[in-house]
Parts: structure tokens; sequence; C-alpha cells
């Protein structure tokens, strides 16, 4: 809320509570502060007093003084009882003691304190990382290498104007490619693509090659670019405003797509006319939330009403080379099995469209029924159009072995997939911030005609790389962070300061701001302040304040938030094993709770319920000999029946948690009970947490659809005949608003919530996630639950959940310079104005994707500034302000816009964007907005900045020639246009995941990567090269291992040898491997010991634990497998990559004519 203007004004943080003024924070009291000495914190310390524990006596009754309606009985029944018990234990408490301190007990602080005062401090060293441990608290992830990276190295720094002219340079160069044209037949130097890396800042030797080595790339693949690509020289000049820019500099030209005879084309009367002013776009952008997504405009005949006149085919035809471009000839393969020969002549001389095609497009039925002759059987040869392979292997020879230095102005980042160091100087990282465009136009008109979104996907806690330094955390003492009087905006590098040094202008909204006296320094002879590279604030990117009590809720610093254990104990969790296995686990797990920097133990507290149509709560105080159990039957007004001793430190009630963990399996082991609730749960973790005036996590274990009488009870309405109608949008919707107000409340006590479901029928995703959505929380899904074949997957995926690093009750505000302002946000969060993202809790896996629209124009010179700030509760209870900054290009050429995009973000904002808009519209018209919009994109930039001679050939920008590629993807994935085997709540999932994915996880989920088993070189640590992902590209006698985030899949070859499946699986023929495999068998050879390498490898970068899928080929788990072999048509009516490339350069030209 601090993030506001209004530090605690507006809700939810202004009400008091009633009725809880007088509870005392428990175990905050006099504990020593995580990072920093003790002194420096006297606001924290001062006013509160230590909570004294008060010791019940013996035999206290839990439910004296709390509200009637609680009645603890035995825990030897889940029925209602009067008498308060102690769990009756034939069982002697745990004789063993707290398991030995981890490894990373006496972790150094993840953060360095900076000195308000003491500048000496700030060069200190970070201590050197503890060794790794097995289960590592999520807080060690924060640590930074044991290499300190001094913030004064920065010899680069001061160059935030225009950017010189080396980097001028660099944007010009990254033009440079072509693919298929005469210029192949240069030989491309060494290190094309994104410019040769001389053009990199001058950072040589401020950062040690030892730095860069301890972060090697994937794979080894140093190897020369392919000579099918080639680099254009760099322009001479800039271009005269309002010439085109040279084509060949910034294009990709796909051959065989040659231009049509001129006399051809779509008449006029089909089509806005081209000529004067620029065309407004025919396609509205984005709606605004609670917009439905228009249809696609009329103007646009697609294919329905208006057929484009035959003639048109002939412009797809391989046509007459055209001013020295040669594409290779077209191949002349036979169509692949399970293609059909062409029926239509749209698509020239590739394969034809397949069957189903009709329904990726659905209003394209005059595909197969237009009349003339069969077209030519020649099909577009599919190494002749852009691979996403090989983009990203040329990204990660030219890139991956420099670090990133972020000190110059509008820089676009290496690619997700490429691994690479980054240094701050002055711009947030791109592991925290990475946009869809370095260069923004400067005018609203541009970017409308441009159609390319303007976006920047945030993950504001992103865990980074141990090489390198964590966000350094500034304490400014009771004064708090210096701001802009007017916009607010925190300090940070792009602040000027004038006037020697007493007032800083605003880089937001220009608002000059007298300097705090205590925050006066002078200027040195450029205007800089003296102590700019002693203060993070103004010489880096990323850095932390520690909040003051205004940040804070009520006026009072939070306590440490508390995680609730709730666990479903209805008959199928208990039959499934599920109860036992997390009861199990937790007696561990409970153990590497998120701890801040050196803390020795996690401050936060613990709470368990158990569930079926009634809840139970457990007293486990320390002081206790057994845990008590106290039952809530009436769910209609769920109260918590316990305050004191619900929620305890883990190490003090060690014994008599780890009693109540052995004993809920056997007290519910003989339940018939099948009805559950689900909405009193979630109500009774936040009435707890109101109790304890604390934020928290509930971790929430549930099995089947809410169908006892409670509130939020829901019924079956799962209708797979929704799909592909109107209504279809309602199977994406909760059925009930209650959710939706249960996550506000939820929200304003910073009560996130996780969801682990086991469903083995429909148990309406959509309406269960709504709370865990809104609350910034995760939902994590085992439909058929085994233990055999899930518990892995599930306990890794619990032990991550519960050790990440996590921030609490978090706000987050982006600030923006003059001209543009952020309109639109999407991600698992909530908004109760158009301006605060509010995150109960949000982890270093969480996203959020920002949209931009310009409400002035920009200015090229001072360019565009973003901020994120996010306020939030560390794991310890510490207030703090996270700021990022990021300072972007502007410009007045559309070519400078189209030669600094990135289309990876592009797509993770085009696909969120796209899986909100089935909230509101049918699939096909979010499909077919999406496809719309990006032939906008693509004709714009044909138009304007690609050469005029080349009319009808089909060429794509540099930075998006993989657009086409992964939109497909987008549209044809499961939210979009769901294969048969899809469930509804399969779907609902996956649309809830998406929305907070980062743009390394959207890449690799909708185009999966696909290694070569084989080719993976046993004496290296480096993976194989990946291959495209089409079904040609798989060979009978190989194995491959696909990955998309969710999944692992080892296909195996029905000729793969002998040898191999007995070294990978211990069988000694392919009918003996059995597909029910959930991990390899450990085997003692070099193969079986890399492939398994390869799937830790991959498991560890992905946030969520992947099933492993084994399948063999021509079986029938093969279909699942080829759901993922994205570039090729799938089963549900998907394009091929080759006939939708076809489509999309029909829109286009659609357009252009
Ligand atoms: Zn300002």
């Amino acid at each position: 809320m601090s993030v506001n203007q209004q530090a605690h004004t507006g809700p939810p943080y202004g009400q008091p509570q009633p009725g809880y003024q007088g509870y005392q924070q428990p175990v905050y009291g006099g504990q020593p502060l995580p990072g920093v000495p003790q002194s420096q914190y006297g606001a924290y310390n001062g006013p509160m007093p230590g909570y004294q524990q008060p010791v019940p006596p013996q035999g206290y009754f839990p439910s004296l003084g709390f509200p009637s309606k609680g009645s603890p009985v035995s825990l030897n029944s889940d029925t209602s009882s009067l008498a308060p018990n102690f769990i009756g234990s034939s069982r002697a408490p745990p004789t063993s003691g707290p398991p030995p301190p981890a490894s990373g007990a006496s972790l150094p602080s993840g953060h360095l304190a900076y000195s308000q005062f003491g500048h000496g401090d700030v060069q200190n060293g970070i201590p050197a990382s503890a060794a790794p441990m097995q289960r590592p608290p999520a807080s060690q992830l924060f640590l930074p290498g044991s290499a300190p990276t001094p913030v004064s190295q920065t010899s680069t720094f001061q160059q935030y104007g225009p950017p010189p002219a080396s980097v001028q340079q660099l944007s010009n160069h990254m033009a440079g490619m072509t693919v298929g044209s005469t210029t192949a037949s240069a030989p491309p130097p060494a290190g094309l693509g994104y410019g040769p890396p001389t053009s990199v800042p001058p950072v040589s030797g401020s950062f040690s090659a030892t730095g860069s080595s301890l972060y090697t790339p994937y794979t080894a693949s140093q190897g020369s670019p392919p000579t099918s690509v080639s680099q254009g020289l760099p322009l001479a000049q800039p271009p005269f405003p309002g010439q085109p820019v040279s084509t060949q500099r910034l294009s990709t030209q796909v051959p065989g797509f040659a231009p049509p005879p001129s006399s051809t084309g779509i008449g006029p009367s089909s089509y806005p006319p081209t000529t004067g002013a620029p065309r407004p776009p025919t396609m509205p952008g984005p709606p605004l939330p609670g917009q439905t997504v228009a249809g696609p405009p009329t103007s646009q005949p697609n294919h329905v009403s208006s057929p484009p006149p035959p003639t048109t085919m002939s412009g797809l035809h391989p046509g007459p080379p055209m001013s020295g471009l040669h594409g290779p000839p077209p191949p002349t393969h036979p169509p692949q099995p399970g293609y059909q020969m062409q029926q239509n002549g749209s698509f020239g001389q590739m394969r034809g469209p397949q069957p189903n095609y009709g329904g990726a497009y659905p209003g394209t039925p005059n595909y197969g029924s237009q009349p003339g002759p069969p077209p030519p059987s020649k099909r577009l040869d599919p190494d002749s159009i852009p691979s996403p392979i090989q983009v990203i292997e040329d990204d990660r020879s030219n890139r991956g072995s420099e670090p990133f230095v972020t000190g110059v102005r509008g820089q676009v980042p290496p690619l997700v997939t490429t691994n690479f160091l980054v240094k701050d100087q002055g711009n947030a990282s791109p592991r925290y911030i990475r946009c869809t465009s370095y260069n923004i136009p400067c005018t609203s008109d541009m970017a409308k005609q441009s159609q390319v979104p303007l976006a920047a996907v945030i993950k504001p806690l992103a865990t980074l790389p141990p090489e390198e330094t964590l966000p350094y955390l500034v304490d400014h003492g009771e004064s708090g962070p210096v701001r802009c009087n007017r916009c607010k905006a925190y300090m940070c590098p792009f602040m000027q300061f004038i006037e020697g040094g007493r007032r800083f202008q605003c880089c937001f909204c220009s608002c000059v701001t007298e300097v705090p006296p205590q925050y006066f320094q002078h200027l040195d002879h450029t205007g800089k302040r003296v102590d700019f590279y002693d203060r993070p604030e103004l010489s880096l990117g990323s850095y932390e304040f520690l909040a003051t009590v205004d940040y804070c809720k009520n006026n009072k610093f939070p306590s440490p938030p508390a995680f609730i254990f709730m666990i479903d104990v209805s008959y199928n969790a208990v039959k499934s094993g599920l109860v036992r296995l997390i009861c199990e686990e937790l007696k561990s797990l409970l153990d590497y709770l998120p701890r801040e920097g050196n803390m020795e133990e996690s401050a936060i507290r613990v709470g368990f319920v158990t569930y079926n149509k009634v809840l139970h709560f457990y007293n486990v105080k320390s002081s206790l000999a057994q845990p008590q159990m106290m039952v809530v039957s009436d769910v209609a007004d769920m109260f918590v029946p316990l305050l004191d001793g619900f929620l305890v430190n883990v190490n003090e009630s060690r014994t008599v948690i780890a009693s109540l963990l052995d004993q809920i399996p056997d007290m519910f082991a003989d339940t018939r009970e099948t009805e559950i609730v689900f909405a009193p749960v979630i109500q009774a973790g936040l009435e707890a947490l109101k109790a304890a005036e604390c934020a928290g996590k509930l971790f929430i274990f549930h099995t089947s659809l809410p169908i006892a009488e409670a509130p939020g009870k829901l019924k079956n309405r799962d209708d797979k005949k929704l799909i592909n109608t109107d209504k279809e949008k309602t199977l994406f919707q909760p059925q009930t608003s209650f959710y939706n107000n249960l996550a506000k409340d939820c929200v304003a006590q910073g009560c996130c919530v996780d969801l682990f479901l086991f469903p083995n029928q429909y148990l309406d995703v959509a309406t269960l996630g709504v709370v865990t959505y809104q609350t910034g929380g995760s939902i994590y899904k085992y439909a058929y639950f085994q233990l055999e074949t899930d518990q892995d997957r599930f306990l890794n995926d619990l032990r991550r959940d519960v050790q990440k690093e996590v921030g609490f009750d978090a706000v987050m505000r982006v600030r923006t310079s003059t001209g543009i302002r952020a309109t639109d946000f999407f991600g698992a969060f909530y908004m109760s104005n158009t301006t605060d993202v509010e995150m109960a809790g949000l982890d270093c896996d969480k996203t959020i994707t920002v949209e931009f629209k310009h409400d002035d124009k920009l200015n090229e010179d001072s360019g565009a500034l973003l901020q994120c700030a996010l306020l939030y509760t560390s794991c310890a209870g510490q207030r703090r302000l996270r700021i990022h900054n990021l300072s972007l290009n502007c410009c007045t050429q559309l070519a400078d816009l189209y030669r600094n995009c990135e289309t990876d973000t592009l797509i993770n904002y085009l696909a969120k964007y796209a899986y909100r808009g089935v909230l509101g519209s049918p699939v096909k018209t979010v499909r077919d907005a999406l496809i719309n919009q990006c032939a906008q994109i693509l004709a714009c930039y044909r138009k304007n900045c690609a050469s005029p001679s080349s009319a009808g050939q089909l060429i794509l920008p540099e930075c998006m020639k993989l657009l086409p590629v992964y939109l497909n993807c987008v549209l044809k994935s499961d939210v979009l246009q769901p294969g048969p085997e899809v469930t509804t709540d399969d779907r609902a999932y996956i649309r809830q995941l998406v929305t907070s994915m980062d743009v390394a996880e959207t890449n690799v989920f909708f185009y999966p990567r696909l290694l070569p088993l084989n080719k993976a070189d046993v004496d290296s640590d480096s993976l194989p090269a990946a291959i495209r992902n089409s079904e040609e590209r798989l060979s009978k006698g190989d194995m491959y291992l696909l990955e998309n985030g969710l999944n692992i899949f080892v296909w195996v070859g029905v000729n793969v040898q002998q040898g191999l499946i007995q070294n990978l699986f211990g069988v000694s023929s392919f009918s003996q491997i059995s597909n029910t495999l959930s991990t390899l068998p450990v085997l003692e050879n070099p193969f079986s010991k890399k492939v398994r390498s390869i799937v830790d490898m991959l498991q560890v970068q992905r946030s969520r634990y992947m099933k492993l899928i084994i399948v063999k080929q021509e079986d029938k788990l093969e279909m699942l497998f080829k759901h993922f072999l994205v570039e090729d048509k799938s089963l549900s009516g998907g394009a091929s990559y080759v006939d939708f490339l076809c489509h999309m350069h029909k829109e286009i030209r659609q357009l252009l004519s």
C-alpha cells in the first residue's frame, strides 16, 4: 500500500481489527533480525513488548474463553464430543530429538545491509555460500555467489543518455540477418546475429573470466553459424525519416514465398484502401478488463465470405527469382504419412491443408471446397523456414559467453534459452523484467500502426544464479526511502540531482523535490553525487529498501507469517495413502521452512487442520504432552476454536507435532466419509491468520468436488458438449461468485492459498482455483494419484513449494515516465483499483505481465522508464520494498521497433492475453483475434520496413521470425484447441499455470525441448543439441527426450538397438519396456547415468517436478506424445507449422493488398 501515495488510508490496511488489539505479537519479541545488527532496528524492538507465553494449567480446557461453538473432542473419533481429551496415545512420543541442523543453518545473510553512513561497509564481500544440501531452505536460493561484485566497478556506467555510437552500431548489426537470400553466398562472419561481441559495452576487464565459466551453456555447441544465414552489413548511415529501411538488414525472407503477379491480389472492394495516411488498424487492441475480445473484423473476409480468386494461387507458386533472391528449389518429397495431398491452391507449393484443418480455423470450410485444379504437389521444405532450434543455438553461441551488462538503455537481452550472466549496472536484470520491445514507438499512432503490444513480464522475486549478486538491502532509518514528492517514485539511478545536490528532478514526472538533509551529498564536476557508487539506489537497477512503519498495515510492523497445513481426510484421501504420505513428509519438511539470511531457525509458525465435511483443529502447544483435537461441525459460519496453541514454532512444539502427524493417518484410517467441504477450509485458515494478526499461506491437500452442505458447495457442471460453442467460456468461469468474495478477504489479510489437488474425476478447478489464483498462490494437480507412480512428483513439488522464497501481503505498482502508463495486468493477483497489483503471497516463480499504452508522446532523447516497486513482508516478517528499474529506447522509425523486439516475451504476453480472453469470448474468436493481430504486426513491418521490390515475398522481421511458429503453438494449445483426451479441469489448470509463467516457462511450454538421447555425450555435462518438434525428425532407431515444463517424455523407437534398451531400461527387448515406469531404473552404465543426469538437470531448471512418461513407438501412449510435436498437424485440428506459415502469409497479403 505504501507503494501508493497514501501509506495507510485505503483498504485493506486502514481498518483496525476489532477484538484483537490486545493480542500481542507472539514469538517475535526480542528475536534478532536477519542479516543486520539489531541496533539498527530500534523501531522493530521498541514498541513491541515481548510476548509472554502463558503456561496453561494441566488439563487446560481449550474451549474456555473461546467461542462456545468449539468443541474439543477425542482424537479417537471424528464425531463431535464435548470432552477435551489429549490424543489418547498408546505410542510414546517420539524420542528422537530434532533432526540435526541442516548444513545451511549458519547461512550468511541473503542481503547485505547497506549502512546509511558508513560507506566502507558497502564493499564488504558476501560470505561464501554453504555447501549445497539436498533440500536447502528457500532462503538459500538467494545466496549471492562467493565472489563479491563491488558496485563501484562500473566503468561504463554513466551512459544514461542516448546510447553511444558503438551502441547504435549494435542495433544496426542486430538487424543484419537474412535467410536464404543471395547474401548467403558471402561467408558469415563469426558472432553474427546480435552483433559481434565487441559491440557489447566495454566491460572486458571488469568481469572475471571465472565468473562466466561457472555458468556454462547447456550445450557446448559453439559451432559456426549455419551457412544459410548470413549477415548484412551494418547500415552505413541511419535512414532518413520516412525512408524505408533496407529489408535485407532486418528481415528473414522465407524462400518459396514469391511475389504474386502484380495484376492479381484481392480487389479493393474487400479491403480498405491503403493510400494516404497510415491505415488505422482494423483490429482493435487487446480489450480492457471486462471488455470482450472483438471478433474478426468484417473487413477481413478471411476464408468465409469471399475466397481469394484462384489467381492468387499463382502468387504462392515458386515464382521467378526476384532481384537476385533465390530460394532453394522446392523439394519434391512425397507427402509424409498422415498428410494428404493438397486439395486447394491457397497454399501454393506446400503440402496442402490436411484433414480437419478447418477445425483450426473454424470458418474456413472453403479450404477444401474451392474449385480449381489440384495444386502442384510440391511442398515447402521445412528446413527452409525459420527454425526455433537454429535461433536458440545462434543466440547461445553469440551471446552466451559474455555477461549481459545492464548499463546501456534499451539493450535487448539474450534469449531466455541462453545461459548468461547478468551484471547490474543501472537497469534491472532480464531475470526480473523482460519486455516485448526495448525500443518503444514515440507516438500512440505508431504503436497502433504496428500492433506490437508493449508489455513487460516482471518476476519481482526471481531466483538468481549463485554467481549473481542479490539486490542489496538499503536502510534509510526512520525517514524511509527517498521519493519524488509528486509521483512517489523511489530514488533510482535516473533521478537528476540539481542545485549542488540540494534537490532532485524526478525522471518519471519531472517534479523537483528537496533532498532530505540526511540524504544530502555533494555533486562532482559531472553533476553526479560523490556517493554514487556507494548507494545501490543510485547505481543499480535493482535493490531493496527496508520499509518503515508507514508502509505497514495498521501502522504496525508485521508478525512473521504462518503456514497452515490443511489435509483432506475423506475416504479417497485415506485410501490412496495420501494422508499418510503427507503426514510422513511434513515431519521432516517442517525443518526446511524458509529462513531469512543467517537466522538459525525459520520465523514461520505452523498450524494443522484436517477436514472432511467437518473441520478438525489441533492444539500443538509445546507444553502439551499430546496434541488436542477440536472439531467444528458448524461449517456454515466458520471460526477458529482455539488461538493459543494453534500456530506454533516448529522447534518448540516438535514432539507434539510429530505425535500429531503420527496419529492423523490412524485416526482416519477407517473413515467412510466421502463428502467434503472446501470453502470453510479456506475460511478457517483465513480466520486463524486474522486471529494471529499475521499473513501466511494455506497448504490445502484436496481430493474431490465439495458437495457437502456448506458455503461454497459446488455441483458437477462439466459438459464437454460446450466445447466450440458460445458457452464454452462458462467452463473457465467459476460457477459461483462466492470464491471471488472469499479471495478478496484473503488478500486483505495476506492469506495466500496453495492448492494440491488429487482428483479422480471432475472437481471444478475453474472454481476451486479462484482463491489460489487471486491470492498469488500455486495450484498443483495429480489426477488419478497413485502412490507408486506419483509420490515422487508430489513430494518434490511440495518440498519446493514449502521451501521457496516467498513474500507476503505484497502490493506492486509499476510507474512509468511521462508518455506511457501501465494499463493492463496479467497474472495471479487481485486488483481493487486500476494501478495496484495485490498479492497475498508472491513467490520466486510468479510473474506479472504488464501492458503499457501511450498517453502522450515519448521523446527519443529521454527514452522511457519503468519502475516496479514491490512492497512485501519477508519470511521473517520484515517489511521491505523491492525496486526494479528499466530504461528503454524510443523511436520514430518503425524499423527500430521491429529490430528490438523479443518474440519469446511477445508470446508470453499473447498467450496470457488469449487465455484471459476465453473467459469472455468463444475460443474461436480469441484465436482469430490472435492471428489477426500477428498478421497486422507482420504486415506493418512488411509495408513500412521491408524492401518494396519484393511485394509477394513472405518477409519476417529478424527478431520476429519465430512469431508464426510460436503463435501456432499457442493457438493449438489445450486451452484454445483441446484434443479429445483433455479434460475441462486440465484446461482450467493449464490456463491458470500459464498466467503466472515467466518467459522461459512459456517458451518451453509452447515449444517443447526435444533432445536426441543417442547423441548425448556420456563424457560431458552438456545436453545434446535439441531438434525440431516434428515426427519427421525422429528416427526409429533412436530414443528422444521431450520436456515442456510439466512432463518429460522418453520416446523409444521400434528399431532401437537392444544394447541401448538394456542399458537404459534393464530389459532385453523393446516389447519388455514397461510404459508405466515413472522413473528410469538406476543402472550402472554410462548411458543410464547420462540420461538420468539429463532428466535431473531438467527437473532442477523447472519450477515444478515434471512427470516422466515412457512412450514406445506405435504404442497407445504415442498419441499423447505426438500432441507435443508442435510443428506437425495436431489431432485436434491444429495446423502444422508449414501450413500455418502459409496461412499467415495469406493473411498478411490480404492486409497489404
Ligand atoms: Zn515524480
